[in-house]
């Protein structure tokens, strides 16, 4: 069984603000401490129910979070950016699974550290007329490759939004969201328990779920935090701009769209 993670920060019990998050952030260190030992204990979840061949995606920021000689030895580690299909780099048909350690709400929604990709550009990502945040645009892009998204862990108010569009996903809390900068987390002790039983369960039922798909085309909105960053991105002829602060695009090939999504937020971070 050859198994996929995509791993983020936000998400990680013992992980509420930006100190924990951003790269010169005073508490940063420990934050990626926490990090790695929650992959590695979905990699041990993996393991256990059978996984032969396990890569892990660092994805959050930098992506360059998790410490290597740290990783658990069966797992390969990708790291670094840019990446083309950023969060979901490498992911191919040849998978059985895909796992999301770590994950956070949507922009706009309730939930510990939420945004979409950019909380300093994005305000809201909708496809088909749907409000996607990075969950359900990376499981998308599993979905598309026809792999499951089987397993996702954050906070309560994330697990309610991967069952909003993946009902019979495995979800696992390690904390319960208080405000955007809040929350009541387990011990790191408890959320690795907790991952790897979940990532265990959700693979061992794995051949009975199915991939996350959407009916194309797909017409993806992207809105964004102010006008100046619409006026950047609509200068590539792919974006319409629609309203003062939305660009829009069409397309069939969903990983197309994906990296369309990742284009205009490196346009829009370019702006002054
Ligand atoms: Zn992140």
């Amino acid at each position: 069984m050859k198994v996929y993670i995509s791993a983020d920060i936000e998400g990680v019990a013992g992980v509420v603000h930006a100190e924990h998050t951003l790269r010169d952030g005073k508490e940063h260190d420990n934050a990626r401490e926490l990090m790695t030992e929650e992959v590695n204990a979905c990699i041990e979840g993996a393991l256990a129910a059978g996984a032969d061949e396990i890569v892990v995606n660092d994805s959050h920021g930098t992506m360059r979070n998790i410490y290597p000689n740290r990783l658990h030895s069966k797992a390969k580690l990708l790291m670094g950016t840019p990446k083309k299909l950023a969060m979901m780099e490498g992911l191919t048909a040849e998978y059985d699974a895909v796992l999301f350690v770590g994950y956070h709400t949507r922009a706009g929604k309730n939930g510990i550290l939420n945004h979409t990709f950019s909380g300093k550009v994005i305000k809201n990502i909708r496809v088909n007329a749907i409000d996607m945040g990075e969950f359900g645009l990376n499981a998308l892009v599993a979905g598309y490759l026809n792999v499951p998204t089987v397993f996702v862990s954050g906070c309560n108010l994330l697990a309610e939004e991967a069952h909003a569009l993946i009902p019979k996903i495995e979800t696992v809390i390690v904390k319960e969201s208080i405000s955007r900068t809040a929350a009541l987390n387990v011990s790191p002790s408890e959320s690795k328990r907790l991952i790897e039983q979940g990532t265990k369960r959700a693979l061992e039922g794995v051949s009975g779920k199915t991939p996350f798909k959407m009916e194309g085309p797909y017409i993806v909105e992207i809105e964004f935090l102010n006008t100046g960053y619409a006026d950047a991105v609509e200068i590539v002829p792919v974006y319409e701009r629609i309203d003062p602060l939305t660009v829009r695009f069409t397309n069939n090939n969903w990983l197309h769209c994906y990296r369309f999504i990742r284009g205009a937020i490196m346009i829009a971070n370019s702006v002054q």
